[in-house]
This record gives C-alpha cells, sequence and structure tokens, in this order.
C-alpha cells in the first residue's frame, strides 16, 4: 500500500518563496549583475576573517552559552556606550542571536498573543508579518507614501485600539532608504508617553546613514528604550552577511522573556564567530564609525553613474539600497519591470509593492542594492544606461 501525506492546512497560506531568494535565482539563472538581494559582494576584514579559523582551531566549537558570549556582550555594552551613550548591563540587557532575523522573530513571539495588534509600516521588511501571524496576532499595515515615504503621525495616532500590543520601526529603512528625524522621534516619544504600548526597533543599518546626518537609535532616548527591543546585527556593519550573528537589546524584564523564546528556538549562536567578532570590536571599536562614508562613496558612484540615465531618484539617506523611479522608461507595473530587467538588460532589482499590503496606486519604483564593487556597479550602470 502506497504512504500518503496528511494534508497541512497551512499556518501561512500567503506566504511563499522570499522575493529576496525568487530574485537572486532569477539573476543566477539568467547571469545577470546582481543587485537585488541585499548582500556585498565582497569580503569582511581579513583580520576578523583570521580569528574565526583561529578559534575553530584553537577547539572553541562547543555551544556558547545561550545568552551569547560574555566577550561580545561586553564589546557590545561599550559600543552603546561609545555609540550611543546608553549604559546597559550585558549580562541582562543583551542576547546574541543567529542574526537579526531570529532576534525579529523572538522579540515578537516574546510579546504577541492571539488578538493582539501589531503596527508595521509598508513598505516593510518581509520577515515581521508572518512572525506576528504565528503567534495569533494581527499586523496593522500604516502605508508610508512616494516620494518622501514619511510616517504619518496622525495615520499612527488613529490606528491604535486596546488591541495594540507593539508598534515596528525600521531606520535606517529597508527597502526606501529613509531614515527617522527628531521630529518623528518627539512624535513617537508623544504618542508611548504613559501607554504599555511596547517598541521594536530594526535597526541593522544603524552604521549606514549619509550625509552628516546622525542615526536617531532608540538607544539614545532613555523613555523609548525602557520600552523597547533594539535589533542589530553584525551581518550588516561587517560585510558578513552569511554569518548570520546579530543581538537584541532590552530591558531586563523584557530580555529575560525574550531569552524564554531564543533558547529554545537557536539556543546559542555559532561560537567560533561571536569571539572572533569580540576580538575585531576590540582592536577596531572605529571600524563602525568608517562605514557611513565607505557606502556613501558607493552610492554617490552609482548615482553619478545613473545621472544621466532616465530613472529619477533622491539620494538614499540611508542603509545599503537605492530606490528608482522608473515610471519615464517603462509603463509595466514594478514586478514586470523587474523581470524585463533581468531577462533584457542583464541587471536584478527588487520590486517595491511586493512590502505593501496595498500598494499605492502606480507604483514605479525598484530598489537597487550598492554593496558591491566598483566595477560591479560599472557594468551594472553601463547596461541601466542604455534603457
Ligand atoms: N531587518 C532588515 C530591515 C533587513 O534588511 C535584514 C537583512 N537581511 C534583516 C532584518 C535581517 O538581518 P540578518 O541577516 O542579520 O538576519
Ligand atoms: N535583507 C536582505 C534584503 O533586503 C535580504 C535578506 C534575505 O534574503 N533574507 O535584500
Amino acid at each position: 500500500m502506497p504512504f500518503s501525506t496528511p494534508t497541512l492546512n497551512s499556518k501561512l497560506p500567503q506566504v511563499g518563496t522570499t522575493i529576496f531568494s525568487t530574485m537572486s535565482q532569477l539573476a543566477q539563472e539568467h547571469q545577470a549583475i546582481n543587485l537585488s538581494q541585499g548582500f556585498p559582494d565582497f569580503d569582511g576584514p581579513d583580520e576578523l576573517l583570521s580569528r574565526v579559523d583561529f578559534y575553530i582551531r584553537e577547539g572553541a566549537n562547543q555551544y556558547a552559552p545561550m545568552t551569547g558570549a560574555p566577550v561580545l556582550r561586553n564589546a557590545l555594552a561599550e559600543k552603546l556606550q561609545r555609540c550611543y551613550d546608553r549604559r546597559v548591563n550585558s549580562d541582562t540587557e543583551i542576547t546574541v542571536t543567529s542574526g537579526a532575523t531570529e532576534a525579529l522573530f523572538a522579540a515578537i513571539t516574546a510579546v504577541v498573543r492571539p488578538g493582539d495588534e501589531v503596527i508595521v509600516f509598508d513598505p516593510a521588511y518581509d520577515s515581521y508579518e508572518p512572525a506576528i501571524n504565528l503567534n495569533g496576532g494581527k499586523a496593522i499595515h500604516i502605508p508610508l507614501l512616494p516620494p518622501d515615504f514619511r510616517i504619518n503621525w496622525d495615520a499612527v495616532a488613529a490606528a491604535i485600539t486596546p488591541h495594540t500590543r507593539m508598534l515596528i520601526f525600521n531606520s535606517p529603512h529597508n527597502p526606501t532608504g529613509q531614515v527617522l528625524q527628531p521630529e518623528d522621534i518627539i512624535a513617537l516619544q508623544e504618542l508611548v508617553k504613559g501607554t504599555s504600548l511596547l517598541l521594536l526597533a530594526d535597526e541593522v543599518y544603524e552604521h549606514m546613514v549619509f550625509d552628516g546626518q546622525e542615526h536617531l537609535s532608540f538607544n539614545r532616548y532613555p523613555d523609548l528604550a525602557a520600552r523597547s527591543f533594539i535589533v542589530s546585527s553584525f551581518g550588516k556593519t561587517y560585510h558578513i552577511t552569511g554569518w548570520k550573528v546579530g543581538y537584541c537589546i532590552a530591558p531586563a524584564s523584557l530580555s529575560a522573556e525574550f531569552r524564554k523564546v531564543h533558547q529554545y528556538l537557536t539556543f546559542s549562536t555559532a561560537t567560533p564567530l561571536q569571539l572572533a567578532l569580540a576580538d575585531y570590536l576590540h582592536a577596531h571599536p572605529e571600524a563602525d564609525q568608517q562605514l557611513p562614508a565607505f557606502y556613501q562613496h558607493k552610492r554617490d558612484l552609482f548615482n553619478d553613474l545613473l545621472h544621466g540615465s532616465s530613472f529619477i531618484f533622491t539620494p538614499s539617506a540611508g542603509t545599503y539600497f537605492q530606490l528608482m523611479d522608473f515610471a519615464a522608461l517603462s509603463n509595466q507595473v514594478d514586478t514586470e519591470f523587474v523581470q524585463w530587467l533581468i531577462r533584457e538588460v542583464g541587471v536584478a532589482a527588487i520590486p517595491l509593492s511586493v512590502f505593501y499590503q496595498h500598494p499605492p496606486e502606480k507604483l514605479h519604483w525598484v530598489r537597487f542594492c550598492f554593496a558591491k564593487g566598483e566595477e560591479t556597479l560599472l557594468r551594472a550602470a553601463t547596461l541601466l544606461n542604455q534603457l
């Protein structure tokens, strides 16, 4: 008798393969230049790579402590003091995770119960809503509209209900490249004052803010930090997205609940990677401060190369992404345009509409990742300029 597999009633019926995997695979199939999925096409610092090798050979190959290697948590506490003047207890307020993705999932799972509402801003990074849904919560989408993609604080106030548990912020913002401004922080402080609302701050691009602006981390504001899970990732800062090492900063009571999830999600994160990162942070505390200039140079190069093209854009304020308006080039919808771009032009990009619950009318923007070597950016721009 043949064995039959029971039919599953999907817990995530709307979810397919992520747009990042889909576009990267298409890029490979068509041998297109991949400016779609966000990752550098260059390696992290040699010294950092060597330390991993060192620790693997030295035998640091067993489980790290559940909360993260103490040396790395201490290095992070120093970084928070240095960058944001925030003092945290490295034992109770910092947890090392397997990428920011794990930290986001653990934070959402720690607090969201069936029936809870969580406010997200569209275009929203794709991992938030599935995590909310798996916990029985509901994402309440507030759109950020082109061309400036700013938060409408009246809309946020109107969206708060007795069921609202948490709001998720992402600054610098993927995919728009916008960053929160001082007036946004003031509006948020006013909004949450005296409430039991929680905040989840996705700050993985914290060190990619351009043109002299400052990253307004929630770590800087004690009133916001007191109710926040603040998530970041070494993947972005040290060009090592494949290592998947991130962390979450939260007050001790929130971290305690976060850790209850983390310890059964992954338990701990790769030991040699954590020890190598701790060494590198201690030896090169200045490295993160060099990142804005490093990526601003790439942004400017890419944008200068496309200056005479038919794309319309304003320079990205943060992240390693640049949004471009293709309305002058094509009247296709963005999901079709990116397919055409891969096949006919040989460059892969990400369409903007997939990050919206209800995409605004006539949304003709694509996202390019400029975390690439100059030669790659030059080749891509040459192809795009032929349009
Ligand atoms: N949040 C945002 C906004 C991102 O762009 C990314 C990048 N993949 C992540 C979270 C996840 O980071 P990680 O790769 O460390 O899991
Ligand atoms: N965050 C990356 C991006 O925005 C992708 C990460 C992933 O593929 N999961 O492109």
